[in-house]
């Protein structure tokens, strides 16, 4: 049988490890993977000679926002950074205005991202009702998995927050039992409201215009204390429970204590991985994220913590903000808004550390693919096998991934000051999305729209 394209002449990075061949594609499908010579039939071949073809990478951990905030970045423009980064299927957080966090606004916002989507999106949800009947509604409308927060919510930003915000461990519980019930992966930002309000009064004794003071208010032991009280009261209730952006060797030291305990997972996210509070420092309160980058042992200790498989993703939190919000704070890393661009350059940090030694292709790729498709339900996605959707990232390992702000597609752009003038080993020169090429190494090269809706379950 002829197939609609083939990607030839290339290494392919398949759950079993490297090996070079040809993938055959049919219907949006991997419909077989070739040995190197093995004969085939294909309307269109790429020649992939020289590069190495990877299952596109599922971004666990997004906030593109819309339809709220249009000048932050739209569908549109943030589906295209993720599709320039190698990013093929998005889950996007609930935090907009209003916050989804009923069947409705799942809806809603699923009907905003289709004809808009680049790159394939899944919705999260927040758990407003603590009934079952609510879940289930939730589940029901394809939400992928619930999110909240240990935190209570930011000031004046209560309607975004409806639902996400638990700072009392007895309502936690609660969601963790119901999330069990219906099924439904529960992931947490986990930092311990109390110790948070007391570093918080503390540091506004020191120098706001210091990256430091925005880690004293935000300490690791926060951090770990409020991941050591999910991981408690989940041993209880049972659900499948996913840590957020781990940043420091105490949370990790946390996880290892309660494995085995309960069914959980863990995250930490590019920024985490390849910075630290110095280089925080000298991109400026732009580079203000929640929570904070730490120091260098830290950053070896998260390393670590994804070579041993404490943490098994690397995620974007990915979060767009307009210079002018970023701007009206500027020099006070007690109040600047929290996050930074990162679709454009998950798959280029980690795609540097294995030119760099730190782990292989195929360790990255699952790190960034296959334990996302297996963690939330997503059967056909995140591998190379035949029947698998055809997501697929074409990488030049040769090549360099130099960022500038002008070439950066995130409409957040400007604010991206962490990553201005990088240079990464490594670079993306396709990413197509169920057999269409939506990212050439240069421009978006398909129509808008393509992306679709996904849902746990979906064959
Ligand atoms: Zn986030």
């Amino acid at each position: 049988m002829t197939a609609e394209l083939a990607i030839a002449g290339g290494t392919l990075v398949l759950p079993e490890g490297e090996r070079p061949g040809t993938l055959l594609v049919r219907s949006g499908r991997i419909a077989g993977v070739l040995a190197p010579g093995e004969a085939f039939a294909a309307a269109e071949t790429i020649d992939a000679t020289g590069l190495h073809v990877l299952p596109g990478a599922i971004d666990i951990h997004a906030h593109v926002r819309s339809p709220a905030y249009p000048q932050r970045g739209t569908v549109e423009s943030e589906t295209g950074a993720a599709a320039a980064g190698g990013i093929t299927t998005l889950f996007e957080m609930p935090i907009t205005d209003p916050c989804c966090n009923s069947p409705d606004r799942v809806a809603a916002r699923r009907d905003h991202f289709t004809g808009r989507a680049h790159v394939d999106f899944a919705l999260y949800a927040a758990p407003a009702a603590l009934t079952e009947a609510a879940f289930e509604a939730l589940a029901g409308a394809g939400a992928v998995a619930l999110k909240i927060f240990t935190t209570a919510s930011p000031p004046g930003r209560g309607r975004e927050f409806e639902g996400l915000a638990w700072p009392d461990p007895a309502d936690r519980l609660r969601v963790l039992e119901l999330a069990a019930r219906v099924g439904l992966p529960v992931v947490v930002h986990a930092e311990s409201e109390p110790l948070l309000a007391r570093a918080g009064a503390a540091a506004r004794a020191l120098d706001p215009a210091l990256a430091e003071t925005h880690e004293a208010a935000r300490p690791a032991l926060a951090e770990a204390l409020a991941v050591a009280e999910m991981l408690t009261l989940n041993v209880r209730a049972g659900a499948r429970l996913h840590i957020a952006h781990v940043t420091s060797a105490q949370t990790l030291d946390v996880l290892r204590r309660f494995a085995g305990s309960s069914d959980f997972s863990a995250e930490t996210c590019p920024h985490y991985l390849r910075y630290t509070v110095a280089d925080v420092a000298r991109a400026g309160t732009c580079a203000r994220i929640n929570p904070p980058v730490r120091g260098r042992a830290d950053r070896e200790a998260l390393w670590q913590g994804l070579a041993d498989g404490t943490l098994a993703h690397v995620t974007t939190d990915h979060a767009a903000f307009a210079p002018a919000e970023k701007a009206a704070h500027e020099g006070n890393f007690l109040t600047a808004p929290p996050g930074h661009p990162g679709l454009e350059t998950l798959l280029p940090v980690m795609l540097d550390a294995v030119a760099g030694g730190r782990l292989t292709l195929a360790q990255a790729s699952a790190l960034l693919s296959a334990n996302a498709a297996h963690r939330f339900g997503l059967p056909v996605k995140g591998r190379l096998v035949p029947g698998a959707a055809a997501d697929i990232v074409v990488v030049d390992m040769q090549g360099e991934t130099v960022v500038t702000e002008a070439g950066l597609l995130t409409a957040a752009r400007a604010v991206a000051r962490l990553v201005h003038g990088e240079r990464f080993r490594g670079r993306v020169v396709r990413t197509l999305v169920g057999s269409a090429t939506v990212w050439d190494g240069g421009r978006l090269a398909r129509p808008l729209g393509a992306g679709r809706f996904v849902r746990p379950g979906m064959e």
